[in-house]
């Protein structure tokens, strides 16, 4: 019975969140091919590209730059049922992870050095329509160099419930191409605009080698929680803090001035920030 009220309470937080993220959509474009279903294993593997000049042993594979392979054993999966992020073995299991949605905006790349100032690592999950201009590209550039994975959010935040499988892909594919195209990576996460998924877009999630996550609270696109003092309280008081609590927060002004005691509340509940590189 509890756990009943648990699951709908949190599928209306769920329902309700990136109410503010809906932006203009461009126009889908049409030529588009859909590729054929495979089965296919997400990767176990976490490639690492580092651009340190470094000598190895080993022939490049690509004469522009030298890839070197890191193997990370991945310690924590995503629960495809309540989106909490689960030890595999032995990790400490009091951890919580950090995402933002909606990214780069306007603050993206502040919340970011605040991030990295506190060694707090955390996933950006981002729109093509943020990745229009020099400038928006540069802003992804250095979250990325500051490392932080990137997330792929859709190019322009619809419903994908709502758009034929057509523009589905469309929505997916491009958002890592343009990634690729800017960072030399494509995304290994992806969170649906509002949380909101068809079969298809599971399947080509998958297929592309992407995990697939929503999240288990967030609070600051409700109108009480745009205030940087009432969303710090409530991200480390909210009954839904748990052990693998997944974050959302967004690319918000109130976000962003809280996020520093947002970071400190949760230490001080001595909650972990869970590193992606090590989420398969
Ligand atoms: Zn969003």
């Amino acid at each position: 019975m509890k756990k009943a009220i648990l699951y709908s309470s949190l599928s209306v937080v769920l329902l309700s969140a990136c109410t503010n993220g809906a932006q203009e959509a461009g126009g889908p474009e049409e030529e588009t091919e859909v590729p054929d279903q495979q089965e296919e294993q997400p990767e176990d593997e976490t490639e690492i590209e580092t651009e340190e000049e470094e000598e190895s042993s080993e022939p490049a594979d690509d004469a522009d730059e030298e890839e070197v392979e890191v193997e990370v054993e991945p310690e924590y999966e995503i629960n495809d049922v309540v989106w909490t992020v689960d030890p595999i073995d032995d990790a400490n299991p009091q951890v919580v992870l950090a995402t933002f949605d909606d990214a780069p905006d306007q603050h993206a790349v502040e919340m970011a050095e605040t991030l990295k100032e506190n060694d707090v690592p955390a996933i950006f999950f981002v729109n093509g329509h943020f990745l229009d201009t020099d400038e928006e590209k540069e802003m992804l550039k250095e979250i990325h160099n500051m490392g932080f994975p990137i997330g792929n959010h859709t190019m322009t935040h619809q419903d994908l419930k709502s758009i034929s499988e057509e523009e589905q892909y469309e929505e997916i594919i491009e958002v890592s191409d343009i990634v690729e195209d800017i960072i030399g990576e494509r995304p290994r996460f992806f969170r649906a605009p509002f949380g909101s998924n068809t079969d298809y877009s599971r399947e080509l999630v998958e297929e592309e080698g992407m995990i697939l996550m929503n999240w288990t609270y967030g609070y600051d696109w409700e109108p009480e929680y745009q205030d940087a003092e009432a969303l710090a309280d409530i991200m480390v008081n909210t009954e839904f803090l748990q052990n693998g609590a997944n974050l959302l927060m967004h690319d918000r002004e109130w976000t962003n001035e809280a996020l520093q005691d947002i970071i400190d509340g949760l230490r001080d509940q001595d909650y972990e920030f869970v590193d992606p590189e090590l989420i398969k």
